[in-house]
Formats: C-alpha cells, structure tokens, sequence
C-alpha cells in the first residue's frame, strides 16, 4: 500500500465517520486529494478533480475540504493572507519558504532552527506545542 492509498483510506474512513454520503465525486477529491504532495488551493484540487470527474463541484470540493480540516486530516495555510491551501498533515515536520512573486511554496526543514526555537521557548519557561514558520522571500537577482 504506497502512502497515498494509506491517506485515501484514512480520509474515506473521516468522511464515514461524520455520516456523509462516499459519493463517486468525492472519491474523487479524496484521491486527488491523497494523491497531492504540494499545496494546492481549493480552486486547484477542483480542477484536477474535474479533470477526473467532469460532475465534481467547487461546492462539494469546499465542503469536502472543511471536513478533513476539522477531522485534523489535513491542515490549511494562509500563506501572506491569500487563498486558503491545503496539505495533508501526516508529512514529517516542516516549515516553509513562500516566493512572493510566483507564490511558490519550498519546504524546508533546519535542525538548528528547531533546536533554537526550543531553547528559546526554555529561556522564556515554555515547552513549544507546535510552530510555524513562514519565510516570505524574493529570489536574489
Ligand atoms: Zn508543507
């Protein structure tokens, strides 16, 4: 079972849960959905989802997409406030770079700016419960 089959089984199981229909257009979403490795926004998941399945709506993507985020199955950025994007949240620990001029979005992760938060957080008396970093960058000319 690769990973992404293992996260389509995880969200069919959250869609199951709250009672709603497993429907062939939400299979759909779920799969692309499973199947995304980087930050698509609502707009982008329903294009390749009605790439798929020409009767997927935006709606249902929307709807879809609040559901998972409140089963904690997928997590939303609002990266420099602009549209809401989605990834699934059982990638390893991450922070991200976000290029302002192509809204590309890299994903980096430094042990030093880890370890540094943590102590950080010690020298104020706190554990960290999570974190996130967000670098809005131009690239260098
Ligand atoms: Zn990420």
């Amino acid at each position: 079972m690769t990973k992404s089959d293992d996260r389509y089984e995880r969200f069919c199981a959250d869609i199951k849960t709250v009672g709603l229909r497993m429907t062939e257009q939400r299979k759909v979403i779920l799969r692309v959905l499973a199947e995304a490795s980087d930050h698509p926004d609502a707009n982008e998941l329903y294009h390749r989802a009605y790439a798929i399945d020409g009767t997927v709506s935006l709606s249902t993507v929307y709807r879809t997409l609040r559901l998972l985020e409140e089963k904690g199955a997928i997590q939303r950025h609002a990266f420099d406030e602009g549209r809401a994007r989605f990834e699934n949240t059982d990638a390893e620990h991450h922070d991200h770079l976000i290029d302002l001029d192509t809204s590309m979005v890299i994903e980096f992760r430094s042990e030093e700016i880890e370890k540094l938060q943590t102590e950080i957080a010690a020298r104020l008396g706190y554990d960290i419960v999570r974190h996130k970093l967000e670098l809005y960058c131009r690239k260098r000319c």
